[in-house]
């Protein structure tokens, strides 16, 4: 039976055509780079409206002209896209692939229209057809796929790339469902799914031909092959297709837009079509079920692993991915593979990724047929490592029964590996076993595991730390054994932001006059320039002007904050902020206690109120959440704003704000309008922080402690204009092997007693003492973290804040310097240093 004989077989959908005219290679219709002109705009909006989306302008949802505008806007990026691809594979140089199971986005319109220069084209465009752009792009649900910093990083380092014309593949995770979004209940953390694909999604391009099939459990057998060499097979037992997204990372008005690409999974064949029939609907889509859980969310876990099956399927299905793409669909069909450094670099972004160290091994010798040395010397150029914590209960370790029961070749390749290396270690250091057993890859205790942090370290070209300290110890107390084998192995590369998110875009005002003030909009490429403004901070002109841009900030946040939480942002106070994950090292809680020491000040009559400088303390935190410690300081923050706020007895001089689900749109909006940047983790567990940065590039104060890139933010800006306080992170060790006893200071210090007394006396609970007392109890008895450590010369460190703060002018003195004088922390920077010290692409 052959009802459609006169169809021909469908073609390989991979196979691509040669015969091609080539004047028809690109359309030459509407010219698609800038300049162009508002009329044309509106006309290529209408197109997109009427034969893209289907309806005409009077008939068009909000949704329907976001999504024409993103469209009209992305197609100006398209031929740079394309050519870009051209130009690359006509010139094949080595590339770098970023490996990252996280990308924190952001909003993408913004970007887009920054990057092609259509930004005052679109806005005219948009209201001659009668239409406010600014609800448009409020329509855009951001891509949330990561937690935070860390996500956030590979974000900024994809952008610079971009704009510095690097090639660059970043590969990851199109998570269905990204960072929960977080709302509140009686002030509690309550998490929802994020549907960010809900309303459409014209940012991507999905490429079903280019799919591949990755495998999952089963068996490994050991054959001779013809030259009789034992070559190892392994037959999985299940296999899903990975599906990939491609995204555009464009450059900032160069010319170039790089891909991101994000694998979706998919069922490897479709759902059972004989059980469906029979009518079993739940089995015969389970197969397809459990394939596509692998992409379907996004841990919401920021720093501990868990000990989740499925997130190392996450990790292995990414990666095997894109290890295939770029070897099977990125290089020449004849290159020869003896030859792949010369070609990549796979930067590891933290151990997520790790697990393509043995992938490549496998591919090198089960499917290449290289010999085991041979792939070894190539795979150890290929990859270099950054390691993003200091908490050991961070390093992500994976039980040898798992890893073994889901990917039983790699595990037996990684155990090689593992021999092999330890052989080394002995010849380096004989006789000494107890240093083999320190170093070896897998851990005997508490269970048989593997250290994927060692894994990675052992096949790195580099191993980078993410700010000076921070190396520092990741060479001293992290991985010393692997630093005295390897000193040159290891080096630091302090993170970075990008200028065009968080300055050119998330502060439009600032942008304007620092470009009145350089004479030039280079910095926003070459954020150094910002140099120029050092002389400035003594114009009493220029600071009034720019106190003008802080003001009006401050009121767009205020518009902001109203209309998303229906909170009042109080404009004339010192905006104190603190948004970033919560973390019991991040010390939220620490700042809730200068919160509540304010407010029993004045109560007990200790704290004239006049004396208390009028301050919005201003929260934004995202719990994980099997994080129970985290929630219930979260509903603690949210007990004692309500208290605080609405006691008369404070007169309005201090409000506590803390919005939900704060995301990478509201730190562009928040971030702006702060006065006071916290960054308070005890000294040594911040890795680098980039948060930090964001806030001094944008004119806040760092109120922060000797941890991460404060260290050298405050270097760079001076001391007279950081404040500083806190243990540094050798007095933090000498403490703690000392002995640290929270209850003493408890006793010691009146003022902190009668803060935590007040705390635990159920007065913001309702007179429930229950409810405070998780967090009370942690802070006086096991704390490590040490928050009541640093109380007495945080608070300090707060009242230098009201003191400075009181002389407005010498307040923007020092803001415009610590703009002036961190042009380092861009994110350019960063891509420098890993082309110099670590890529050499
Ligand atoms: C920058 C950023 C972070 C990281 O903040 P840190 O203060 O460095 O922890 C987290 N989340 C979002 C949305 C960010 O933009």
């Amino acid at each position: 039976m052959r009802p459609f004989s006169d169809e021909r077989p469908a073609a390989d959908p991979n196979r691509r055509g040669s015969a091609f005219p080539a004047s028809h290679e690109l359309a030459t219709g509407p010219v698609k780079s800038p300049p162009v002109t508002v009329d044309g705009f509106v006309q290529e909006f209408l197109s997109e409206l009427n034969y893209g989306q289907g309806v005409k302008l009077s008939q068009s949802t909000i949704n329907d002209q976001y999504l024409a505008l993103a469209r009209t806007v992305r197609s100006y990026l398209m031929a740079a896209w394309l050519e870009t691809g051209h130009r690359r594979r006509k010139n094949p140089t080595k590339m770098v692939a970023y490996l990252s199971a996280e990308y924190l986005l952001g909003r993408q319109l913004g970007n887009a229209l920054l990057s092609t220069n259509l930004i005052s084209i679109a806005e005219q465009a948009m209201h001659e057809c009668g239409i406010d752009i600014a609800e448009l792009r409020a329509q855009e649900i951001e891509p949330g796929l990561g937690n935070g910093g860390l996500g956030r990083l590979a974000a900024c380092f994809v952008d610079s790339l971009a704009t510095m014309d690097v090639p660059t593949i970043g590969y990851g995770i199109r998570y269905e469902y990204g960072i929960f979004r977080q709302s509140f209940e009686d002030g509690r953390q309550v998490e929802q799914p994020d549907p960010w694909l809900r309303l459409g999604s014209p940012w991507e391009f999905p490429h079903p031909e280019r799919a591949v099939t990755v495998g999952f459990g089963g068996q490994t057998e050991e054959s001779a092959d013809e030259e009789g060499r034992n070559r190892c097979r392994w037959t999985p037992e299940r296999q899903v297709r990975g599906v990939p997204y491609h995204y555009m990372v464009p450059g900032y008005r160069n010319g170039v837009v790089n891909t991101l690409r994000l694998w979706s999974a998919e069922a490897h064949e479709g759902f059972d079509l004989q059980v469906f029939n029979s009518g079993d609907y739940a089995r015969a889509t389970q197969a397809q079920t459990v394939a596509e859980n692998i992409s379907k969310v996004l841990y919401p876990d920021d720093s501990t692993p868990q000990g989740k099956e499925l997130r190392l399927q996450q990790q292995y299905f990414f990666v095997a991915c894109s290890l295939h793409d770029f070897i099977e669909n990125t290089l020449p069909g004849d290159f020869d593979l003896q030859n792949l450094p010369k070609r990549i670099i796979f930067q590891l972004n933290d151990t997520h990724p790790v697990i393509a160290v043995p992938e490549l091994m496998r591919l090198l010798v089960d499917e290449k047929g290289f010999d085991w040395d041979e792939a070894w010397a190539i795979t150890q150029q290929c990859f270099a490592y950054t390691c993003h914590t200091l908490l050991p209960e961070a390093l992500e370790v994976w039980p040898v029964e798992l890893l073994g029961r889901l990917l039983p070749r790699h595990l037996e390749i990684i155990y090689r590996i593992n021999d092999d290396f330890l052989a080394q270690v002995r010849e380096a250091f004989p006789g000494d076993e107890w240093r083999v057993r320190r170093m070896s890859i897998i851990a005997e205790h508490p269970q048989r595991s593997v250290r994927m942090a060692f894994l990675a370290t052992v096949a790195a070209v580099k191993v980078n730390g993410v700010a000076a300290l921070h190396s520092q110890l990741l060479r001293d107390n992290v991985l010393p054994d692997f630093a005295e084998l390897w000193p040159e192995k290891f080096t630091n590369v302090t993170n970075g932001i990008t200028p065009r998110r968080f300055v050119r875009l998330a502060n439009r005002r600032l942008s304007g006059l620092v470009t009145e003030a350089l004479g030039t909009e280079e910095w926003v490429t070459d954020l150094d320039l910002l140099r120029g403004l050092e002389p400035l901070a003594d114009d009493a002109a220029f600071r009034e002007q720019f106190r003008q841009v802080k003001a009006a900030n401050k009121n767009r946040l205020a518009l902001v904050l109203e209309g998303r939480d229906g909170l009042v942002l109080e404009q004339d106070h010192l905006i104190d902020v603190m948004v970033k994950r919560l973390h019991e090292y991040k010390r939220q809680s620490l700042k809730l206690l200068h919160v509540v020491s304010l407010y029993e000040g004045v109560r007990s009559g200790r704290l004239p109120i006049e004396r208390v400088t009028p301050r919005t303390v201003l929260f934004g935190a995202k719990a994980a959440p099997g994080y129970h410690l985290a929630k219930e300081t979260i509903a603690l923050i949210n007990h004692v704003a309500a208290v605080v706020n609405e006691d008369p007895i404070m007169q309005g001089r201090l409000k506590v704000l803390f919005p939900a689900n704060y995301n990478v749109n509201l730190a562009e909006k928040i971030i702006p309008a702060a006065d006071l940047s916290e960054q308070i983790s005890l000294a040594g567990k911040e890795a680098s922080g980039t948060g930090n940065m964001k806030f001094a590039l944008n004119g806040a104060l760092t109120i922060g402690t000797d941890d991460g890139a404060n260290v050298e933010i405050r270097q760079l800006v001076g001391d007279d204009n950081f404040f500083l306080f806190g243990l540094s992170e050798p007095e933090v060790e000498a403490l703690r092997k000392e002995g640290y006893v929270p209850s003493s200071y408890y006793e010691q210090d009146p003022v902190l007693r009668a803060t935590l007394d007040l705390i635990g006396s159920g007065h913001f609970t309702n007179g429930s003492r229950h409810s405070a007392a998780a967090v009370v109890d942690n802070l006086l008895h096991h704390d490590p973290f040490m928050a009541l450590a640093d109380f007495q010369a945080y608070l300090a460190a707060q009242d230098r804040v009201d003191e400075a703060y009181a002389d407005q002018d010498a307040w923007s003195r020092m803001a415009i310097l610590n703009v002036a004088r961190c042009g380092f922390f861009s994110s350019d920077r960063s891509m420098r240093d890993y082309l110099d010290k670590i890529w050499h692409a």
